[in-house]
Formats: structure tokens, C-alpha cells, sequence
């Protein structure tokens, strides 16, 4: 009897991540991937000698139990990481914190919040512990409630604790521990939560900001040729898996037969005319639901278009891809930075930056004497394509603004860079929705306000499942790594290999 072949939509770190997962457990798969390289948001691009980092900078996960080294344990595969302490620094306008693995800096310069963050590192480890036991969060099928409840009792009555915190702000939480009033440090917390989760202390979950709030305390690290580095690993054991990628295929349409998908149609190519089939038992879409939406047209279930037309746009990134002379950067300048131009304000639109350099020892990353660097900054995706209808000039302008906002910004907390600078590439998110194809270039998942609203990876067709930043957990290359395990257990569930094509699973996670 064949097996089953499965279509992934995109080579993001979801969906590689999911692909590889099937293709050890015995699956037919193909990945389907637009660009001419892997990775997508978590991508790195060549240019004049340099490798430049398209959107994520900061690699974590890697520590025992954290999802990434879930994930080589179960593939056996080898991550080409390097870890380094800080993590990153934070300029406030008045202060610069080093955000390290023991907290040192942070107690220092805010003594009050000890005990803040002997409760946040205690529910981070409750939360690490069951997102690696796999707990299916949200539960969407009679299985995941079997299995959550499974997973809940494992960790009974302990995970009752988190209970109160479900249904508080982090604000609200900073507020119980007498922090909410410290201004510089709920802007010192906020500065770290549109990060990871994509809103601020007002708004984010508080459990989730205490996992989001962990990433220092759990290690960074950064990827020997850039964070790409990730997305090439996972397609060499896709392939030593037997699966396969096929670069420059946009898919352009999902094929939906009496409400069950049969297969996807691709181009070969931005310019080409005809669009060809591919049959699959299963397809799983790296997409945002808008995309998937799109790709679904008439097809596309009520339950979908009603979460389409509701939901509303999510950020974009504006980024700065800068080669940068490295005699003209002060002697031993950690690599990563967060500014925060000042007190008041909303955060980002070039109020807020991260600014990430390739390490001193990655010498792949930059011609000689240089060094590859990335800025990013959140920002609204609907100004720019209003700015572009106006006029290609007044984008442009609108683009030159933020370049001279955020080059101004990091010259107060990096004192000389901005002479050091040779080459600037600005992206907006018309760039992202370019090379991407993400609606409207809109990046980094959903904000985390609540863990009742989370998007699970259902789609409404029973054999297509949506896996990435639009799944919870949502944003990071180890959030969306989670999401992937999660949906190959489920696909696992959904369409059972026959038992002579399946595989050995490691039974750490997944079965
Ligand atoms: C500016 C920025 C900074 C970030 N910083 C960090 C960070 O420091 N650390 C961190 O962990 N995370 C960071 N993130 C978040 C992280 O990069 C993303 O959450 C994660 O990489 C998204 O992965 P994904 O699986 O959703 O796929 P995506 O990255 O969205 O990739 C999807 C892939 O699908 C392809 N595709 C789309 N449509 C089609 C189609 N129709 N046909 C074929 N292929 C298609 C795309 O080309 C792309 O390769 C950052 C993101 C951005 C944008």
C-alpha cells in the first residue's frame, strides 16, 4: 500500500520544521517554497559579500527541553550555534541594561523586582516543562482535550497555579508584585514584550509574557552564516529524510473536492503563465490565514472568511540591512542591542529599535573589516501601501524618514555607528510582503493578549492545517518550532501512516 504525500505550502521554520517531523515518521513530503532560499522571516540573504539576517536575529530555545533542542533530539540533527551572553543590551534614555543569563544587571538597576522574577523564572520553567510534554494548546478535537487533560494531570496541582495569571494582564501582574509604578522598568518590560509578544504589558497575557520575559535566562545564541542557518540545517535532514524542497514554486491555489483538499496548483517563477498540480493526501500551509484564505478563494470555509474580514492587521517590521566598518565600533560592543529613544509614546515606528551585528567570529558574514548588520522596528503595514498608492516618491520619502530615525536613534546609544556605516538596505513592509509573501507584510504572529482567543492550526478543511506564527505559541523561531510538533502530531492522528511505511519515533515528544 503507498503512503501518504503531504505538501508543505512554505520553507519557514515552520513549516520545515513539520516536514522533516513527517518525513521521519514515514510520510511522502514536498515543500513548496516561492523563494530560492529557505528560512523566510528567519532567512539570510546575500549581498555584496555580505549575509544579511532578513528578520530574526536572536536564536533561543537551544536549552535542554526548549524546542529547538526537542527537535535535533528527535531528528538527530546538529544546529550550528554558538551561544552568547549578554543576550542583548537595553538603552533605556537614561540607562542601559545587559540582559544576562544570571539577571545580574537587571537586579542591580531594579532591586525591587527580585522577587518578580523569581516568580516569573518558576512559572517560564511550569510553562517550558508543559509546552515540552506537547501540550496541544488550544485544544481543537476530542484527541487534544484527551491529550491536555493528560498533560495537565502529569503536572497537577502545580499548574494550578498559573490559573489566576491566565486571565491577568503582565501589567496587572507587575501591579501584584509592586513593579507597575516603576516607570523604567515597565518600559524596560515593555520594550522586551513587543519582541516576543508582539503587545505590551497593558494587553499581553501574563503567563505568556512570563515565558517571553525568559529568553536571556535560557540563553541566545547566534547561527555560524546567520539565523538561514536553521532552515538550511532542517532541509538537509528533510532530504536525508528522503522528503523534498522545490524552490521558486508559488502556489497559487489550494484544490478543495467535495470540502477535502486534493492537491495544490505552483508556478515555476514570478512570470510564469501556467500553473501546474500537485496531488497530496494532506497539505499544510506556512501561511497567515489571510494567505490561506487567498489561495482557498470561493473554496474557502465561512469560519475562515468570517476570521479574515475580523481580525485585525497585526505589525509589520521597517528593517535596515547595514555593512558596517568594524575598526569605526567601539572595542567590545556587545552584538545585540534594544533602544528605546524615550519615556513616553508608543513603541515602535522608530521610537524603538533592535539592532543586531553578525559576531567577530562569524567571518562568512561580511566581507573583510566588516560586519552585517540588521535593524529592525515594528511599525504599521497600512501607511506604507498608502504611501506607495500616493506615489513610488512619497514612499520613498516615507521610507528615508525612518531610515534617518532610526540611524539617529542608535547613534545616541552607539556613539560613532553611524559613521561606520558603508551600504543600507531599508526594507518596509512592502519588502516583507515581497520576498515573504506575507499579507500585507504584516510579520511576527498575532499579539498574545489572551490564551482563550489563541489560533490553533484548524483550517475548517479537515486535511489542511495552517502551521507558523499564526499558531500559537505564535512568533520566534522556537515558537513556531512548537507549533510544527504540535500539527505533526495532530496530521499523525488525522491520517494514520499504514504500519508498514511507518517509522521509529523517538518517543521524547510527538507520540
Ligand atoms: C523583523 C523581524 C525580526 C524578528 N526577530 C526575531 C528574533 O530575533 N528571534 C526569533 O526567534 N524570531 C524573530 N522573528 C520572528 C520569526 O522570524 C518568525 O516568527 C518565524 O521565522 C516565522 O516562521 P514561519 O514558520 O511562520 O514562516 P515564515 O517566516 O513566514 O515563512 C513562510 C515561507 O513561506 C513562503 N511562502 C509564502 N507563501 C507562499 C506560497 N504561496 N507558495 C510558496 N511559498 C510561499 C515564504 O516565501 C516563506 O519562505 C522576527 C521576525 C521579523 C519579521
Amino acid at each position: 500500500m503507498a503512503t501518504h504525500r503531504v505538501i508543505i505550502i512554505g520553507a519557514g521554520i515552520g513549516g520545515l520544521s513539520a516536514a522533516a517531523l513527517l518525513a521521519q515518521a514515514g510520510y511522502i513530503v514536498t515543500v513548496l517554497e516561492a523563494q530560492t532560499y529557505p528560512g523566510g522571516c528567519a532567512g539570510t540573504f546575500t549581498h555584496q559579500g555580505y549575509r544579511f539576517e532578513a528578520g530574526a536575529t536572536v536564536a533561543g530555545g537551544f536549552q535542554p527541553g526548549g524546542p529547538h533542542a526537542l527537535l535535533a533530539e528527535q531528528l538527530d540533527l546538529h544546529w550550528p550555534v554558538r551561544a552568547h551572553d549578554p543576550a542583548w543590551v537595553v538603552h533605556l534614555p537614561d540607562r542601559s541594561i545587559a540582559l544576562t543569563r544570571d539577571n545580574r544587571d537587571v537586579i542591580k538597576q531594579f532591586p525591587n523586582s527580585e522577587h518578580f522574577w523569581e516568580h516569573q523564572s518558576h512559572i517560564a520553567d511550569l510553562g517550558w516543562s508543559l509546552s515540552a510534554a506537547g501540550l496541544p494548546w488550544p485544544a481543537t478535537s476530542l484527541s487534544e482535550i484527551l491529550e491536555l487533560a493528560r498533560v495537565g494531570l502529569a503536572h497537577f496541582p502545580e499548574d494550578l497555579l498559573l490559573l489566576p495569571l491566565a486571565f491577568r494582564t503582565a501589567y496587572q501582574w507587575l501591579a501584584q508584585h509592586g513593579m507597575a509604578l516603576d516607570f523604567a522598568f515597565t518600559r524596560f518590560i515593555d520594550a522586551q514584550l513587543l519582541i516576543s509578544a508582539q503587545t505590551t504589558s497593558q494587553h499581553a497575557n501574563a503567563i505568556y509574557s512570563a515565558t517571553a520575559l525568559d529568553l536571556a535566562r535560557q540563553g541566545v545564541y547566534h547561527v555560524a552564516g546567520g539565523i538561514g542557518g536553521l532552515a538550511e540545517t532542517l532541509v538537509s535532514k528533510l532530504e536525508a529524510l528522503g522528503g523534498e524542497i522545490r524552490y521558486r514554486q508559488r502556489v497559487t491555489r489550494i484544490a478543495i473536492e467535495s470540502g477535502r483538499t486534493t492537491g495544490v496548483y505552483v508556478k515555476h517563477g514570478r512570470r510564469a503563465k501556467d500553473e501546474v498540480f500537485i496531488p497530496a493526501d494532506f497539505v499544510i500551509a506556512n501561511l497567515t490565514p489571510w494567505s490561506l484564505d487567498s489561495l482557498l478563494g470561493d473554496s474557502s470555509p465561512a469560519r475562515l472568511q468570517r476570521e479574515v474580514a475580523a481580525r485585525s492587521a497585526g505589525w509589520g517590521a521597517f528593517a535596515l540591512h547595514l555593512g558596517v566598518r568594524a575598526d569605526a565600533l567601539p572595542a567590545d560592543l556587545p552584538d545585540h542591542h534594544q533602544i528605546v529613544s524615550s519615556y513616553d509614546g508608543p513603541m515602535g515606528e522608530g521610537h524603538t529599535a533592535f539592532v543586531s551585528l553578525s559576531p567577530e567570529w562569524d567571518t562568512t558574514r561580511a566581507p573583510e573589516g566588516r560586519r552585517a548588520v540588521t535593524v529592525t522596528t515594528h511599525t504599521r503595514v497600512q501607511p506604507w501601501w498608502d504611501a506607495l498608492a500616493v506615489s513610488q516618491e512619497h514612499y520613498m520619502e516615507r521610507k528615508q524618514q525612518y531610515v534617518e530615525m532610526m540611524l539617529s536613534a542608535i547613534e545616541r546609544a552607539i556613539p560613532g555607528f553611524r559613521a561606520a556605516v558603508e551600504l543600507c538596505l531599508p526594507g518596509s513592509p512592502v519588502t516583507y510582503q515581497f520576498y515573504t509573501d506575507r499579507h500585507l507584510g504584516m510579520v511576527g504572529g498575532f499579539p498574545q493578549r489572551s490564551l482563550f482567543t489563541a489560533r490553533g492550526p484548524r483550517t475548517g478543511i479537515p486535511n489542511l492545517r495552517l502551521v507558523g506564527d499564526s499558531i500559537f505559541p505564535g512568533q520566534s523561531t522556537a515558537g513556531v518550532t512548537l507549533g510544527a510538533m504540535r500539527v505533526v502530531r495532530d496530521v499523525r492522528r488525522s491520517l494514520p501512516l499504514p504500519s508498514t511505511h511507518r517509522r521509529v519515533f523517538s518517543p521524547s515528544i510527538g507520540d
